[in-house]
């Protein structure tokens, strides 16, 4: 199980016969099951150890099959034409009998959708030919992939068919989600791989922010509160140099020289900063260092994202509460 494979045809087949495939899309590697079968999306949630209540994303290869599973108001669709396909997820209301399983929709009336943008991610949508259901490739809670050898080397590795190589997510954060409130406002439930300014410059207004997390008719992004997106090691944010003990995540040209760590981007760019997050976490975190301090990064743009990714990862953790240091399990 688990071997990573550079052959579509291999990855359908397990779709086609219930089974976990990993894939690169332009966000971070997902783990992908055929979202019609009960069966094969309940072996997401086990294999990620993911809530029941946080419902996942579906993946379809164009707009026509999004628009085949959810009522799309007009500003969706506006949205759509501008970022699909893209790291854009749309949450619309699901069209009554369009054969996506209830344990993926965690039971609402809605519907997660997007149309990758990946070159192979599209070509295993086309070849498959129907929906599939993928969150991220991970243990639920912890750092997400931006590699094939992530998920090789995670414990999520023997619960999949196959991983489909695709080389580094170019994007490196998961996808910006916009659902809509009830006079079809558009609102940002998730910053992510498109950047607020980008989607309000095609809206001609602003986003809405988000409904309070305790909405549970609406479950906004995940980890809100909690601890998501965690290394081992722990995170300090908004640092202006490490500390003993520490490794430095720095970002832009005026980072402290000869600290040992990594930069995100030397010249400040923050699409560049994104796409190195996740990879750079996963090298410092394999050094077996007890903590990360990580470099203020500025708060638009993508870096709305990064910073969001970055206060979850560093969040208080459910062990936390019992005293114990949070080894991956
Ligand atoms: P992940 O697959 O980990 O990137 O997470 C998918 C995100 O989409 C989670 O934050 C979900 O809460 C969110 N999501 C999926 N379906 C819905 C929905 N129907 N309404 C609101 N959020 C959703
Ligand atoms: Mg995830």
């Amino acid at each position: 199980m688990g071997k990573i494979v550079q052959d579509i045809d291999a990855a359908v087949q397990a779709l086609k016969a219930g089974q976990l495939v990993a894939f690169p899309t332009e966000t971070v590697y997902g783990l992908g099951a055929d979202a019609t079968s009960d069966a094969a999306v309940s072996a997401i949630y086990a294999a990620k150890g993911r809530p029941a209540t946080n419902p996942l994303i579906i993946h379809v290869a164009s707009m026509q099959q999004a628009e085949a599973l959810v009522h799309m108001p007009q500003v969706a669709r506006k949205l759509a034409e501008a970022f699909w396909p893209g790291p854009l997820t749309i949450v619309a209301p699901y069209r009554e009998g369009a054969g996506i399983s209830a344990i993926a929709r965690a039971g609402l009336d809605t519907l997660a959708v997007r149309v990758p943008a990946h070159p192979l991610a599209q070509e295993l949508l086309t070849a498959f030919g129907g929906p599939v259901a993928a969150p991220s490739a991970n243990v639920s809670g912890r750092l997400s992939p931006t590699e094939a050898e992530h998920v090789a080397e995670s414990p999520l590795a023997e619960h999949v068919a196959c991983i489909l190589d695709g080389d580094e997510c170019p994007v490196g954060l998961e996808s910006t989600i916009i659902g809509f409130d009830e006079k079809g406002r558009a609102t940002l439930l998730r910053p992510g791989g498109i950047a607020r300014e980008e989607m309000e410059r095609v809206l001609g207004a602003p986003l809405l922010r988000p409904p309070a997390a305790s909405d549970a008719a609406r479950p906004s992004a995940p980890g809100q509160l909690s601890s998501h997106y965690a290394p081992r090691a722990r995170l300090r944010l908004n640092a202006d140099a490490p500390r003993e003990g520490e490794m430095y995540l720095a970002f832009g040209a005026e980072a402290p020289q000869g600290v040992p760590g990594l930069n995100l981007s030397p010249t400040g760019d923050l699409a560049e900063a994104a796409a190195n997050l996740y990879a750079y976490l996963h090298i410092l975190d394999a050094t077996g260092v007890d903590g990360i301090a990580v470099a203020p990064i500025p708060e638009h743009g993508l870096g709305e994202a990064i910073n969001d990714r970055l206060r979850r990862a560093a969040a208080p953790r459910p062990q936390d509460a019992h005293g114990k240091h949070g080894k991956q399990a």
